[in-house]
């Protein structure tokens, strides 16, 4: 009865900064610029739109759709192996221990562990397999005939309030109440959803969002 009840509760986790200790977009940047894929100049580029981004100062839509461009063309799968990859070797090593043991609490609990990020669903694959989460909600890129990549994204884009929509869908098809869910963040950005859930947990927080934590009541934990 009581792992029937748990199983009802969700507790979402964003990835970047919160599980992760950085941005797992800045470690896809040196990858490709590793690899020679991106010149150092668009390198550049990537840390100044993660700096305005974690400072909410961004349109995510346009950075977004300028970065999504560059794929255009790609195979998915392509892209899939290359991500379950660079996840493994030069991502999955920066999980907060802190983000660790709330995973296996909520593990413990009963409770759905799903990843809700901004990241790609190549990325939130990857992250879902190696953490053994129960699902995730993230970006993903149409395709084409061939499975290439046409350089969009699906809307609304999971960020800000679309993350409140896509966790809505995704509890509603399962019975899941919000008002039962935890959410885990670091950024301003995803107050929506702080908003939304009846845990709210505030990780390590942007000066913003810890201001918005204080005057809310919602607990802050340094990880
Ligand atoms: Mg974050």
């Amino acid at each position: 009865m009581l792992r029937d009840l748990d199983s009802r509760t969700a507790a979402f986790f964003d990835l970047d900064r919160t599980l992760l200790d950085m941005n797992s977009s800045t470690l896809w940047a040196k990858h490709e610029l590793r690899g020679g894929s991106i010149s150092l100049r668009q390198f550049g580029r990537v840390l100044v739109w993660n700096a305005l981004y974690h400072l909410s100062l961004i349109d995510i839509e346009t950075a977004f759709q300028e970065a999504v461009g560059h794929y255009r063309g790609r195979f998915y799968q392509d892209l899939e192996a290359e991500t379950r990859d660079w996840f493994a070797r030069d991502v999955a090593h920066h999980l907060r221990p802190g983000a660790d043991r709330a995973l296996q609490e909520h593990r413990e609990r009963g409770h759905q562990l799903v990843l809700l990020t901004s990241a790609s669903a190549f990325a939130a694959r990857a992250a879902r397999d190696t953490w053994k989460l129960d699902d995730f909600l993230s970006n993903d890129f149409p395709t084409d005939d061939e499975d290439k990549l046409i350089g969009t994204f699906a809307r609304p884009l999971c960020y800000g309030p679309g993350k409140v929509e896509r966790a809505r869908l995704w509890a509603s098809e399962r019975g899941v109440e919000l008002g039962n869910c935890y959410f885990y963040s670091d950024s301003y950005t995803d107050a929506p959803m702080l908003r939304a859930v009846g845990h709210p947990r505030v990780v390590s927080p942007d000066p913003r969002l810890g201001r918005a934590a204080r005057q809310g009541g919602w607990p802050i934990l340094q990880w």
